[in-house]
C-alpha cells in the first residue's frame, strides 16, 4: 500500500519528522508541527473507490476499522499496527435534523452533527484515540514514555483518562480548580489518572504542561500535538459522507484552543484534494464573549494574534484567552470563507434552553454556536434554502449546574425566560389535574 505520513512545521521549514518521534514544535522557528500525508500515494484509488471503502467499514466490528476514525485509517495513521490502536469505536455520531429548532429561524435544512454523543460525552475522543494509539506503539518500540499529561478545561482530560486506561498507560492531568463541571472532574478521577487541581485558569494550566513535557519521558496531549488534529479531522469527512458525499453549505463550530476547527478544515480540504467533493462548506467559528480573542483578530482582519485574560463563560471548555492553534485556524478560516462570531452568556443560555426545548440537550459550547447561527440567519448572511450543520462538541449532561442553574433562574444578570422548574405539590389527583390544565393553558397549549 506504501501509504505514509509525516510531521512537517506549518511554517514551512525544511524537515520531515517521525510520527514516533517526541516532537511538538519545529526545531528551527518553534512553529507549531501539522501532520502531512503522501497525497500522490493516496491517489491510487479513485474517488469513488475511497467513498466505497469508508462506507463499507462503517460500523463494522472489524478491528479497528468500526471506529470512525480507523475506519479511514489510511488518511489518518497509516503505519500504525493494528494491534496497537487504542480505540472506543469512536465517531460515527448522528447528525440529528433539528426541525423544529430550524422552524424558529426559517430554516428548515439544519442538521445538529451530536459529537457529545460519543464515550467520554464529547468529540475530544476522536483525536485522543489517535494520540493513545501513538504513545502506545512509540512504547512497544521501545520508546521511554512513562506517562501521558494534558492541561485541560475538562473533556480533553476525562478522554484523555479513558482512552489511557484502556490502553494501560498512566495518565497525568492538569485542571484549572473550580472551572470545570463536576462530571468533568469525576471523569479523569473514575479512570484512576493523576488529578492535578491548580489555583491557575487554562492557559496557566497550558504553560505548565509544556514545562512538563520538556522532558522526554512524559508525552504532551494537548492539541498543539498535531496528532489528536488528525483524529479530529475525520468529523468533516464523516458530515459529508452522511450526506451521501454531498457538501453542506455551511458549519458552525464552537472555538477555544482552535484546534477543533483546524482539524475539520483539514479533513474538508484533502477530501477536495484527492476529488471526493469539489466544493467547500463556509466555516463559522463562535466564540463566547467572555473568551473571544480569536474573534477580537478576525475583526481586526487577522493582522496579529491577540491574547487577553479570559473571563468566566458557562461555556467553560472554550474559556480559553491564549489559542495555542491560532496560526492554524487562520489559515483555515482563510481557505474556507470563514466567519467569527461572539455570543454573550445570555444569548449562549437562551440559545442552549431555546434547542432543548425542540428536544435537544445541549451543552453550553453548543448553545454559543446556536447563539452566532440564529445572529447570522437574522442577518441574512445565512439563507433560508442553505444546509447548515452545527457541531454540538460535547454532552449536556456533563453540564448539569449550567442546565440547573438556567432553570432555577438563578444566572445573575439575566433573566431566565424559557425556565421550566418543576410544580411541588400534594400526591391529590385533582389538584394535579387542574394545575395540568391550567399550565397548558398558560402555555397556549389548549
Ligand atoms: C475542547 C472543546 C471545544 C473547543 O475546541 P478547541 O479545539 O479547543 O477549539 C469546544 N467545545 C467543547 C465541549 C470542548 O470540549
Ligand atoms: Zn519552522
Amino acid at each position: 500500500m506504501g501509504y505514509s505520513a509525516w510531521f512537517q512545521c506549518v511554517n514551512g521549514c525544511p524537515g520531515h519528522y517521525s510520527l514516533y518521534d517526541v516532537i511538538y514544535a519545529c526545531p528551527h522557528c518553534g512553529g507549531l508541527l501539522e501532520v502531512r500525508h503522501d497525497m500522490e500515494a493516496l491517489r491510487d484509488r479513485s474517488p469513488a473507490a475511497w467513498m466505497q471503502l469508508f462506507d463499507a467499514r462503517a460500523r463494522t466490528t472489524q478491528w479497528p476499522y468500526g471506529s470512525g476514525v480507523w475506519g479511514k485509517k489510511e488518511w489518518v495513521i497509516p503505519d500504525i499496527a493494528d494491534e496497537n490502536i487504542v480505540s472506543t469505536f469512536e465517531g460515527h455520531t448522528n447528525l440529528f435534523w433539528a426541525e423544529r429548532l430550524g422552524k424558529r429561524i426559517d430554516l428548515p435544512d439544519l442538521w445538529i452533527k451530536m459529537s457529545g454523543n460519543s464515550h467520554t460525552g464529547s468529540f475530544k475522543d476522536l483525536g485522543m484515540t489517535v494520540l493513545v494509539s501513538v504513545v502506545k506503539q512509540m512504547r512497544a518500540m521501545g520508546k521511554p514514555i512513562m506517562a501521558v499529561a494534558a492541561a485541560s478545561t475538562g473533556d480533553t482530560s476525562a478522554s484523555l483518562a479513558a482512552y489511557a486506561a484502556a490502553a494501560g498507560i498512566p495518565s497525568v492531568v492538569l485542571l484549572p480548580r473550580g472551572k470545570v463541571s463536576t462530571a468533568q472532574l469525576i471523569q479523569p478521577i473514575a479512570n484512576g489518572a493523576i488529578v492535578l487541581a491548580l489555583d491557575t485558569d487554562f492557559d496557566g494550566c497550558m504553560d505548565i504542561v509544556k514545562e512538563l513535557t520538556k522532558d522526554q519521558t512524559i508525552y504532551l496531549a494537548n492539541s498543539m500535538n498535531s496528532l489528536r488534529i488528525e483524529g479530529q479531522k475525520t468529523v468533516g469527512i464523516e458530515i459529508v459522507q452522511q450526506f451521501n458525499w454531498s457538501v453542506p453549505d455551511w458549519i458552525v463550530i464552537p472555538v477555544g484552543n482552535l484546534g477543533n476547527v483546524s482539524a475539520l478544515g483539514n479533513g474538508l480540504l484533502m477530501m477536495k484534494e484527492l476529488g471526493l467533493i469539489s466544493k467547500l462548506p463556509r466555516l463559522v467559528a463562535a466564540q463566547s464573549a467572555n473568551a473571544n480573542p480569536f474573534y477580537l483578530s478576525y475583526k481586526r482582519g487577522f493582522q496579529e494574534k491577540i491574547s487577553i485574560q479570559a473571563q468566566p463563560t458557562m461555556a467553560s471548555a472554550i474559556q480559553i484567552g491564549n489559542p495555542v492553534s491560532y496560526p492554524k485556524a487562520v489559515k483555515t478560516l482563510q481557505a474556507f470563507d470563514g466567519i467569527v462570531e461572539q455570543a454573550t452568556e445570555e444569548e449562549l443560555a437562551h440559545a442552549s434552553a431555546t434547542a432543548d426545548r425542540t428536544g435537544l440537550y445541549t451543552c453550553p459550547h453548543t448553545g454559543v454556536a446556536l447563539a452566532v447561527l440564529f445572529k447570522l440567519r437574522r442577518r441574512g448572511i445565512i439563507h433560508r434554502d442553505d444546509r447548515v450543520v452545527v457541531i454540538s462538541t460535547a454532552h449536556g449532561l456533563k453540564f448539569t449546574d449550567f442546565k440547573l442553574h438556567y432553570h432555577e433562574n438563578q444566572i445573575p444578570g439575566m433573566e431566565a425566560t424559557l425556565a421550566n422548574p418543576p410544580i411541588y405539590l400534594p400526591p391529590d389527583a385533582n389538584m394535579i389535574r387542574d394545575t395540568i390544565l391550567r399550565t397548558l393553558e398558560q402555555r397556549g397549549n389548549l
